[in-house]
């Protein structure tokens, strides 16, 4: 099915007409009323009746209802799906770009440069967009999570998207879960989406914002409670009359950022606010249909009367008593008061005068932001005050930024010295030549954005970045200064009176100009786009199936100290920009490794020839001479985000077998997947065992089933032998992954006959 602007009527009717067999099926296998994540979990699993559903244990399989993907991670997300060999992807896709769009002056230079910048990694997605059938949202469009919840999200759907704010679409009622680009690559080639079961957050709120407190306020509160890791492995479920009180957006706002305390994702319950978004945004008819199966897009009634027997943790928020908060600096659950927040800065050493405020990004780029802010800056200039600080705009979309300038709220914030950026992430995700003021000197920002870890905005990690709502960054930026409450003082004499916000535009949104293209009906003769000399693109070749041989005395490249996540394996920081391009960034292989034998990061001793070297410097020398390798892991190899260059440049370089005391289970399937095989000593003391000139060979591979240990020797330089045994977790379909030399191998098969 050819991607739309939309998401398609019969789409939704489909989950739609599923949904009530599910629910009673789901009721009838848990013996108990259902909560809306469970709903929606359960109506989207591909085996409803035999999967098992045991929170925080099971994993399971699902089939979402779309793929959205930015432009940074879809470089090497498509890459690998055009090794499968299918015509077009299984389920509705979309590409974004917005991540590679720098703000340096103003919207429409900064725009211009990026297209020039960034022509040949825009000019490929364009391309393998048309030819598989993946709708193309061009540079300038907006924000991914802007654009899916004005066109995509859904009530009652289920989403994954290749960046960790997916979960913005949980203001629409949706289960929209950030991962990695091997997860994606999974669900556009008709895998399945595999992830545990999560447990339940819940969190009643009650009473309704008013004044200066505003929805970013409640996931500020949240993420207070919770911590950076309080929401791991759970999904954050809304509920109670406090949560009908706030806008659809507002909501978006709260899911968002569910972000950084690490849930799975978080949602709210269908309601009037969401219906009225639906309408707004042009969907009156996905409203209809939500308006009539309505029930079932909420939690079943006896969950909100006694939320504690059904949730594994249940959090009380008042929205009454909510007073306005600032989270930050380095972390978004370090939360203070405003008017707490200048004298924390002062006892900690913080500047308090602000250097530079900024309104945007996904989180709170909203017609409703716009227009709160707005209705402060226009209290501004009628008493002649303009910003003291720089001041920052980015509009979340195309739409909203065309709706507000012809609203005049553009010009509000232009009138107190705005400058408006591109519709695109640009200071959120570093994209900011920022060249205001020293950098050696430490100074302080105020945004409306989400992360807030040093370097995050402007790459200095002498800028300490505070998190708030955009009402609070116009009042600071009004201001000048943290020790600023517009609730108790005035500035320049004056005092502002709380925000006025409009939840959605009176006269409808303008949808501005169209960013979206339609894949062709005729894709045969379209080429893809990538130069063989491109330093940020590459195309892949298939990796070559196993040889029917076992692994005879393999070198031993690495073997890793204490921890060894994805980033040790594959960082990130200036190899971002090689992520379309596995042999350049193959580059940066194991270089935050900590070498066991010797204590130092990133180096070791080459097998071939003694010398030492950087890890990745081996890796291309024992690739290049033909020579197979295998490398040894500590506890919990692969911890940290689902990167899939982890597990690709080891296997493009040569890599075969990864040893480890135990992996991380994304990174362990992601090797899987790429045809190396990860084997778990059965005796941890084995790790201990392995010198650095020994050879280690796997034996009995024709016979690797199931449930059963893989025999292994480790051979000494002076020949001695120790034989030892490892375990693994292949399903017989993953055996044939390894046989097939990669998952996407099995496609290209099935599809070549
Ligand atoms: S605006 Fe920021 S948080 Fe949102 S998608 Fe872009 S970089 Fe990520």
């Amino acid at each position: 099915m050819a991607e739309t602007a939309s998401t398609p009527v019969s789409l939704v009717e489909q989950v739609y007409d599923r949904l009530r067999e599910r629910v009673a099926l789901g009721r009838e296998r848990l013996g108990r009323p259902l909560t809306l994540a469970e709903k929606i979990l359960i109506n989207h699993l591909r085996d409803a009746h035999s999967q098992e559903m045991e929170r925080g244990r099971s994993y399971a399989d699902f089939d979402p209802d779309r793929v959205a993907m930015q432009d940074a991670t879809a470089q090497m997300a498509l890459l690998q799906f055009m090794t499968a060999g299918l015509p077009e992807v299984a389920v509705p896709t979309t590409v974004h770009c917005d991540h590679l769009i720098q703000a340096k002056v103003e919207a429409n230079i900064d725009l211009k440069f990026a297209l020039d910048v960034n022509s040949e990694v825009y000019d490929f997605l364009r391309s393998v967009s048309a030819k598989y059938k993946i709708g193309f949202w061009k540079p300038g469009s907006g924000i991914i999570h802007q654009v899916v919840l004005e066109n995509y999200a859904f009530p009652g759907g289920m989403m994954i998207g290749t960046d960790s704010h997916t979960p913005n679409a949980g203001g629409l009622g949706m289960v929209a879960i950030g991962v990695g680009g091997a997860d994606a690559v999974d669900v556009m080639t008709g895998f399945p989406f595999n992830v545990r079961w999560p447990k339940l957050i819940g969190v009643h709120l009650t009473g309704s914002l008013s004044g200066w407190s505003a929805p970013k306020d409640v996931i500020l509160k949240v993420a207070e409670v919770l911590t950076v890791k309080g929401g791991t492995g759970a999904i954050v479920e809304y509920f109670g009359p406090g949560a009908d009180t706030i806008t659809a957006t507002g909501k978006g706002t709260i899911c968002n950022m569910g972000a950084e305390i690490g849930a799975t994702t978080s949602l709210f319950p269908y309601d009037e606010n969401m219906a009225a978004y639906l309408k707004a945004t042009r969907r009156e008819e996905i409203a209809d249909l939500a308006n009539g199966i309505a029930q079932h897009l909420r939690s079943d009634p006896e969950i909100e009367l006694d939320p504690e027997r059904f949730f594994d943790q249940v959090i009380e928020i008042d929205l009454s008593t909510l007073e306005p908060l600032i989270n930050g600096p380095d972390s978004p659950d370090l939360a203070h008061q405003v008017s707490d927040v200048g004298a924390w800065a002062r006892e900690n050493g913080v500047p308090t005068n602000v250097s530079s405020a900024l309104v945007g990004s996904c989180t709170n780029s909203s017609y409703e932001d716009i227009t709160r802010a707005a209705s402060i800056a226009r209290q501004a200039s009628a008493n002649g005050l303009r910003a003291k600080t720089q001041l920052l705009i980015t509009p979340g979309s195309e739409q909203v930024r065309a709706t507000i300038e012809r609203d005049g709220l553009l010009a509000d914030l232009e009138a107190i010295g705005g400058t408006v950026l591109a519709n695109a992430c640009g200071p959120c995700i570093g994209q900011w030549d920022r060249t205001d003021l020293d950098p050696s000197k430490v100074n302080t920002i105020v945004n409306s954005y989400n992360r807030n870890f040093p370097k995050r905005n402007d790459g200095n990690a002498n800028t300490k970045a505070f998190v708030t709502s955009p009402d609070m960054v116009i009042a600071y930026a009004l201001s000048g200064t943290l020790e600023f409450n517009p609730l108790t003082d005035e500035v320049d004499g004056v005092r502002l009176e709380p925000p006025v916000g409009e939840d959605l535009p009176a006269q409808g949104f303008d949808p501005g100009e169209s960013g979206f293209v339609a894949p062709p009906d005729n894709t045969s003769n379209i080429n893809v786009v990538v130069a063989p000399d491109s330093e940020r693109l590459q195309l892949l070749e298939p990796f070559p199936g196993w040889d029917d041989e076992d692994y005879i005395d393999l070198p031993v490249l690495m073997k890793a100290k204490g921890k060894c996540t994805t980033d040790h394996i594959s960082a990130a920081g200036k190899w971002l920009r090689y992520r379309g391009h596995l042999e350049n960034i193959s580059g940066n292989l194991f270089l935050g490794v900590i070498n066991a034998f010797t204590g130092a990061a990133g180096e070791g001793k080459d097998p071939l020839d003694g010398e030492t070297r950087s890890f990745p410097d081996i890796a291309k020398h024992l690739s290049e001479a033909g020579q197979r390798w295998c490398a040894v892991g500590d506890e919990n190899y692969g911890e940290g985000s689902s990167r899939e260059h982890a597990a690709m440049e080891p296997r493009y370089r040569g890599a075969v077998v990864i040893f480890a005391r135990s992996f991380a289970r994304i990174h362990e399937a992601n090797l899987k997947k790429q045809g190396i095989l990860p084997l778990t000593f059965s005796d941890p003391v084995t790790y201990d065992q392995i010198g650095e000139d020994d050879r280690i060979s796997v034996l009995g591979l024709a016979d690797l089933s199931p449930d059963t240990p893989v025999r292994c020797r480790i051979t000494k330089p002076d020949g001695a032998t120790v034989d030892f045994e490892t375990v693994h977790t292949f399903s017989p379909e993953q055996i044939e992954w390894f046989r097939a030399g990669s998952a996407l191998n099995i496609i290209r098969a099935k599809q070549t006959g």
